[in-house]
């Protein structure tokens, strides 16, 4: 029996590569930024959902591998977060050219461009159908915008994480690599882990895990599937805690 079920408040985690130019990993292409902010506007149009969305930066610094070539891990971790902002200020863009009213709450002090985090503040407008975007992840060096999609989505009291991405859910293997590879309609926390199934990060996977926290696994460039996600339709791979 499918556990899918209709959501009224979510937290979309879109990974920098979202925001990166066709066929590349790096920069922001604003035409792609259009297409995903049109698919979150109508959710809150349409849909009535209330949306708050974390923005990865992956496109523009990842901190760990910059360390690697000698970078202080520290630095290069708030660069990774600055690029976060970059994107949230496309996305805002984007949403509001949409029609719909956002906020950026930035978990970095950066007055002039976003509001700061303030929770009580995130929760008002959520209630006011303002799509509310979350950028410099948790505002600390060491984590990744994985963790702050479980952190904000815990605070907000969202009912799913819903982590869109270039393939249609989870699989058994790599897709491109193992074309006989299987993907799941539902899956538990523990398999992910134990099998490295690379949802999300360990310690998300772990803070979503404890606190009974679903995650939707869904293609994300693909017209109209996060409204089907919202709609409780079984699209892409829903994780929970199995019972
Ligand atoms: N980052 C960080 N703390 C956080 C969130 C992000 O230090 O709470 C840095 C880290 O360097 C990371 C980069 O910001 O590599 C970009 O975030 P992430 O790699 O999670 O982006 P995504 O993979 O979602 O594009």
């Amino acid at each position: 029996m499918s556990t899918r079920k209709p959501l009224r408040r979510v937290l979309l985690k879109l990974s920098g590569e979202a925001f990166a130019e066709k066929g590349g990993s790096t920069g922001v292409d604003p035409d792609i930024v259009q297409q995903v902010a049109r698919e979150i506007a109508e959710l809150t149009q349409s849909e009535g959902t209330e949306v708050g969305v974390v923005v990865g930066g992956g496109n523009m610094v990842r901190g760990a591998r910059f360390a690697e070539r000698g970078m202080d891990r520290s630095t290069a971790d708030h660069m990774g977060m600055l690029g976060t902002v970059i994107n949230a200020l496309a996305l805002q863009d984007a949403i509001e050219r949409a029609g719909v009213q956002t906020r950026v709450q930035t978990a970095i002090s950066m007055q002039a461009v976003a509001e700061p985090y303030i929770r009580r503040k995130a929760m008002r407008h959520l209630e006011k159908g303002r799509v509310v975007i979350f950028a410099a992840g948790l505002g600390a060096p060491y984590f990744t915008t994985d963790t702050t999609a479980a952190q904000r989505a815990l605070e907000i009291d969202a009912q799913a994480i819903l982590k869109g991405t270039q393939v249609d859910g989870v699989y058994d293997a790599d897709p491109n690599q193992h074309p006989g590879a299987r993907r799941y309609d539902e899956i538990d926390f523990l398999s992910v882990l134990n099998q490295d199934l690379g949802v999300m990060d360990a310690t998300a996977i772990s803070l979503c895990r404890d606190n009974d926290l679903p995650i939707v696994v869904f293609r994300l460039l693909e017209e109209g599937n996060i409204r089907r996600v919202v709609r409780g339709e079984a699209v892409g791979t829903l994780v929970t805690t199995g019972h």
